[in-house]
């Protein structure tokens, strides 16, 4: 096994937590089903925010998803340690870390953010309906043409919506379990890789296909939008609403950070990012940049 296949996103945990959010949407769908004042289907859907049904179901799916990526990623972790031979002492503190550490305080925030993201689903559905009713109506439409529409396009949006959720909160959780034992054990550069490698799977977007293989120190997160602009036809650049962020921690990111756990296993001279610049540098200047 090579390092990066090592490091990629658990795939299997992704499908379940995926599964699961779908069945969520077909539940709203069947809950609005029928209705067609917009106003009925907003309460519907609070109604069904509130309900304890929804809380046991948003608690137990996100707990399963983080609780399942954490061993994942312990298991990972352990295989880097062997394959690589990462240094005794090394291997040493990634074990006490794997055992003691302040796993479980670190893994109940990243429960309740999860849990948290699930709860929004509905209300944030219905609050898309009543604009969308707002924004038509203003428009002089037939309310009940409105109506037609939202029956229309509810279910798809619902599950388009759900699916994103999945997509992004795995990718977020897993940088943020590689990060915090990264930094448990002293290492604090990683290596940005989008998934299918440098030319990223066909659906990378360019900015994170250019940023693969740039190192990155956990402190200092990039601004890929910002390093790789991409232009409007008048030549201004798109305005960057995405900002600073780690690989793997934006909406719909599948990249993932690779820790560097030996300079030998990294080609140099590499990319490396800081302080808002990317440079390349020998591995001589990156050891001095480490320190
Ligand atoms: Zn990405």
């Amino acid at each position: 096994m090579n390092q990066s296949d090592l490091w990629t996103p658990a795939r299997r945990i992704e499908q379940a937590f995926a599964r699961a959010l779908r069945r969520l949407a077909r539940r709203l769908n069947a809950i609005v089903k029928g209705l067609r004042d917009p106003r009925q289907i907003i309460a519907a859907l609070k109604r069904y925010a509130q309900s304890k049904e929804f809380r046991q179901f948003a608690e137990a799916v996100a707990m399963k998803m983080v609780t399942g990526l954490f061993r994942d990623m312990g298991r990972t972790w352990r295989q880097a340690a062997a394959a690589h031979g990462m240094g005794r002492e090394l291997y040493q503190a990634l074990m006490q870390e794997l055992r003691t550490g302040r796993k479980g305080e670190r893994l109940d925030e990243l429960i309740t953010d999860t849990t948290y993201c699930i709860k929004t689903i509905p209300e944030d559905i219905g609050k898309e309906v009543a604009a969308y009713v707002e924004r038509e109506a203003l428009k002089g439409r037939r309310a009940s043409d409105i109506e037609r529409e939202i029956q229309l396009m509810f279910p798809q949006h619902t599950k388009a919506r759900a699916e994103l959720i999945a997509r992004t909160q795995v990718s977020y959780t897993q940088t943020n379990l590689i990060k915090v034992r990264a930094e448990a054990i002293g290492l604090n550069w990683y290596v940005w890789r989008p998934v299918g490698g440098n030319k990223g799977d066909g659906r990378t977007r360019t900015s994170h296909r250019q940023m693969s293989g740039v190192v990155v120190n956990w402190n200092d997160p990039p601004a890929p939008e910002d390093l790789f602009p991409r232009y409007t036809k008048s030549g201004r650049p798109y305005r960057n609403t995405l900002g600073h962020y780690h690989a793997g921690q934006c909406p719909n990111c599948r990249c993932y950070p690779e820790p560097i756990v030996d300079l030998d296993l990294t080609t140099w001279p590499a990319r490396v990012y800081r302080n808002g610049r990317i440079t390349t540098m020998t591995r001589r200047q990156f050891e001095q940049v480490m320190r």
